[in-house]
């Protein structure tokens, strides 16, 4: 841990996606010392719940595990997991950051072995695939989870069940009387990068998303179709297992609309084209409708979207859907729009409706617990707060996708060290 002395050479990052992955490494590696904070047990934020990423379709683990590897050989990066920033005190080159951590439960001598698992006998919802398949309560949170380390529930704990699964590991790894304790670090300046959530579709009452089972956003979507996801990456209905053939894509679900999301999140549209693909490549018979206001595929993806569209399964409408509604018989979803082009109400039924949501940043709901930081009407951080030294990157700045992210972390980095230098 960073002590007083060397506090205007430690940088503090809160979240570790791609964002706060970045400016990890790209502190250290301009030697720095970094602690990264991230909330959840593991690092890699959304982008290690994807099935692939653009512009190359890559699983998530190709850009991932070079980062991973970066923090793993760099002295410099102290990671905390499950750990929250409570509060921040101080000025820019003397920061003092207190950090809540909540106890895994397991520590670092784990080998991954799942020795525990076999020992726990209750099941908790898994949260990674948006609670759509269920995990032992000692589990690990993903296959390439970093660090590649066990958690045992809360829920059992203080229960016989949590005495088995302490008894089950060989390593002396299970430590059930582990408790939630608080840290306090130095730091001469701090990265906020926490990201962003789905916009709530439930908020929507007209598309049903909460109501049907087969109405699902996007970021479900990417765990629908993951090898590692609920349906072990064959694209299946949540409410009867049923693997789709017939798909609609709604654009702009809830975005670019003054009641609901009034900005474009700028990934929505590509986010779609690419999970079309995860349909077409894996049903020659794949019927995919597109529902947009218009496509936002600019510049190099331009050529992808051309791809997509030339394909003969796949159909673009122009038009909003008025209703979508689903036949708690059959779960079959029934889109209906006019088509902006011919004037025509069009009504179709759909396995599976995917409603592209768009980017809310975490920092609309949960505020930097700092004064005087500033954010827009929407709750994106600002770089003109009246507290230097802390500095927004990646998506809850501003909706993008990843190479922009990764480019937002390193502009970062380089405030983030000239605000050490006050
Ligand atoms: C459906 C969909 C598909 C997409 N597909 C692509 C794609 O194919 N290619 C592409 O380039 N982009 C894609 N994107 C965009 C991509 O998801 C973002 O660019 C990327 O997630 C931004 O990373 P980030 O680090 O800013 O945020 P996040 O990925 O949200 O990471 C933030 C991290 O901060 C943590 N955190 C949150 N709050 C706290 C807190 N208070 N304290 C500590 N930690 C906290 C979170 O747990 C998380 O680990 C897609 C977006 C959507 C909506
Ligand atoms: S906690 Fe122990 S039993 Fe569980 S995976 Fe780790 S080493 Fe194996």
């Amino acid at each position: 841990m960073a002590d007083a002395q060397d506090s205007a050479r430690t940088i503090l990052v809160a979240g570790g996606g791609i964002a706060g992955l970045s400016a990890a490494v790209e502190a250290a590696e301009a030697g720095f010392s970094v602690v990264l904070v991230e909330r959840e047990p593991f690092l890699g934020g959304r982008v290690a719940r994807m099935n692939k990423y653009f512009p190359k379709l890559c699983p998530p683990q190709c850009g991932l595990e070079i980062n991973f590897r970066r923090i793993r050989n760099n002295p410099l990066i102290q990671v905390m997991t499950m750990s929250e920033v409570e509060k921040i005190e101080g000025e820019a080159g003397n920061f003092t950051v207190a950090i809540r951590v909540r106890p895994r439960f397991v520590n670092e001598k784990c080998t991954a072995c799942g020795k525990c698992s076999e020992a726990a006998q209750t099941s908790i919802p898994n949260l990674f695939n948006s609670g759509l398949s269920s995990v032992k309560a000692a589990y690990l949170p993903h296959e390439f989870a970093y660090p590649m380390r066990y958690v045992i529930a809360p829920e059992v704990i203080g229960t016989p069940e949590a005495k088995a699964i302490e008894a089950a590991c060989a390593y002396g790894a299970v430590e059930t009387d582990m408790a939630a304790k608080s840290v306090e670090v130095k730091a001469g300046a701090i990265i906020w990068a926490t990201g962003w959530t789905p916009f709530d579709i439930s908020a929507i009452s007209y598309y049903g998303a909460g109501k049907y089972r087969n109405v699902v956003s996007n970021a479900v979507m990417e765990r629908l179709a993951s090898a590692n996801g609920p349906f072990k990456g064959v694209i299946s209905r949540p409410s009867d297992g049923k693997q789709v053939k017939k798909i609609a894509f709604v654009q702009c679900a809830g975005s670019r609309d003054e009641n609901n999301l009034p900005y474009c999140s700028s990934v929505c549209c590509l986010a779609s084209l690419k999970q079309a693909t995860y349909l077409l490549d894996q049903e020659p018979e794949a019927e995919v409708s597109i529902f947009y206001i218009d496509v936002r595929a600019l510049g190099r993806h331009e050529g992808f979207f051309d791809k997509v569209r030339q394909d003969k399964r796949v159909t673009l409408v122009k038009g909003k859907p008025g209703e979508i509604t689903e036949d708690p018989q059959t779960g079959m979803v029934t889109v209906q729009v006019e088509n902006q082009e011919t004037g025509k109400i069009l009504k179709d039924q759909y396995d599976l409706v995917v409603l592209a949501a768009g980017m809310v940043p975490s920092t609309a709901g949960q505020k930097i617990p700092a004064p005087a930081v500033a954010y827009d009407e929407y709750g994106f951080v600002l770089s003109n707060g009246q507290t230097q030294g802390i500095i927004g990157a990646g998506c809850n700045r501003r909706p993008a996708d990843v190479s922009s992210t990764v480019q937002d972390a390193t502009a970062a980095v380089l405030k983030a060290i000239q605000a050490c230098r006050r």
